[in-house]
């Protein structure tokens, strides 16, 4: 008998450092979350879960890594402080969820979960939305938990270069990032989850496409789901992730077509660093990006899974 593909991709954001500023150690272990997160999702697809779940078990893994700008490891504000954003969105019934600027959930995208599982509202912010988590069960962390020496040190950089007059020549990695997953399941049903520490030095209280249900985050059966990265601001104004929903549903084209022209036409054309993980309902990939590099992932109806973080792919092993 003939199952409905099953298929996961993820993206750990496209602000990535030039590949020889680390050593090839470095990214094997960056690789390697990629690969654990993967297998999260896949985990849960495979057993006949809901892609739903496959997106949260996915990005959960992400924020819990220092290797990526979300949860554990977020970038700074510029006042020093950890705001966090999130979104999840489930393509079978359009119901989402998301918070922005929370400063103690740990894991921004299972608060989201909650708040669309909850359905009173899409989008919880700030303060509010921290005690939300709280009252879910989610016990709180103290801001400093989501910092690292490298993220302290990348605001340190940004400030001086600031100060110097050469902030425009910062470069992507130093800036942002953000991780995302998009999942297709056995019963057809598609799902989005994205979250984010933001920009590196945002102003206190910014807020980014990440949690924007339509600009970094969206998912509807029998069309797509689109997890974003980059210029959060640039994102919203073209509604990127619904967009290129629409593009399949109204003007005919391929989920690679439609992502592609996203990026590098849409997105590109404002000279903004920008990037996509994409799935359609026959569990196509694609995965778009216009900076150095962008980590990610998939796996595909094959059950091979794929990571890279800047051109090269690598096969991760058989998740069987
Ligand atoms: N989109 C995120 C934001 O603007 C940042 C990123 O994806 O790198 O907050």
């Amino acid at each position: 008998m003939n199952q409905n593909p099953i298929a996961i991709a993820i993206h750990g954001g496209c602000g990535m450092l030039e590949e020889e500023l680390r050593n090839p150690q470095h990214w094997a272990a960056v690789r390697t979350a990629l690969s654990a997160a993967l297998q999260a999702g896949w985990r849960v697809l495979a057993a006949g879960g809901a892609a739903l779940d496959a997106v949260e078990a996915a990005v959960v893994v992400m924020e819990d890594s220092a290797h990526f700008n979300s949860g554990h490891g977020a970038a700074l504000n510029a006042a020093g402080e950890h705001e966090l954003d999130a979104a999840i969105m489930d393509g079978s019934d359009l119901r989402a969820g998301a918070v922005c600027a929370v400063r103690t959930i740990r894991n921004p995208v299972r608060a989201a979960r909650a708040v669309l599982e909850q359905g009173d509202c899409v989008l919880l912010c700030g303060a509010a939305a921290d005690q939300f988590a709280e009252r879910c069960g989610m016990a709180p962390v103290p801001n400093s938990y989501f910092t690292t020496a490298q993220r302290s040190a990348a605001l340190a950089a940004l400030k001086a270069r600031m100060r110097g007059g050469s902030s425009t020549l910062a470069s992507e990695a130093e800036r942002h990032g953000t991780v995302g997953a998009v999942a297709l399941d056995r019963a057809g049903n598609l799902a989005a989850a994205t979250s984010t520490g933001g920009f590196n030095n945002k102003a206190p209280g910014r807020v980014g496409d990440t949690p924007i249900i339509g600009a970094g985050t969206y998912a509807a059966n029998g069309v797509c789901a689109v997890s974003c990265t980059g210029q959060g601001e640039i994102f919203i104004r073209h509604v990127a992730a619904h967009e290129i929903a629409a593009r399949l549903r109204y003007a005919g084209q391929g989920l690679a077509q439609a992502s592609e022209e996203m990026v590098f036409k849409e997105l590109s054309g404002h000279g903004i660093g920008a990037g996509l993980v994409a799935l359609d309902a026959a569990g196509n990939v694609a995965a778009p990006f216009n900076t150095n590099g962008m980590a990610r992932g998939w796996i595909g109806a094959d059950g091979v899974a794929w990571v890279a973080t800047h051109a090269p792919l690598h096969r991760a092993g058989d998740q069987g």
